[in-house]
């Protein structure tokens, strides 16, 4: 299993990291089986979507905002109830694909790690499992 860290510069941000997993997906050789990408955060996420037009991933934390405002009628005493709520709508891991070496993605396809509770020092977990 492979890591990589990254630093996020703001309480919310979503960061396009398909460039580093494409690295560890070269480093390994492997032709074809199953990328699977896991962040060991409970206030932070993984996503695919589009690699495109940034206002896309701008959209995205809009909504989760709306959907969870970092303030309101919480329990958890630390404050940041939103941001662990947000982390599981985005779930902890993706799986990717893996033929002719490459990652299956569509063309606008990325992944993105998601920051809730930054700014923060992160890791992403990444295993190559090839199909034999
Ligand atoms: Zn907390």
């Amino acid at each position: 299993m492979e890591q990589f860290s990254l630093t996020t510069g703001s309480r919310c941000q979503m960061i396009d990291i398909t460039g580093q997993v494409r690295d560890i997906l070269y480093k390994s050789g492997c032709a074809a089986g199953i990328c699977y990408v896991f962040v060991s955060h409970t206030t932070a996420g993984i996503t695919i979507n589009e690699n495109a037009d940034p206002d896309v991933p701008k959209d995205i934390l809009a909504a989760l905002e709306k959907l969870v405002p970092e303030h309101g009628s919480y329990r958890h005493r630390e404050g940041n109830s939103d941001a662990h709520v947000k982390s599981s709508l985005m779930g902890s891991s993706q799986t990717v694909f893996i033929e002719d070496g490459k990652l299956v993605l569509g063309t606008w396809q990325s992944l993105f790690f998601c920051e809730f509770d930054g700014p923060r020092r992160r890791t992403v977990w990444v295993k190559i499992m090839p199909a034999s």
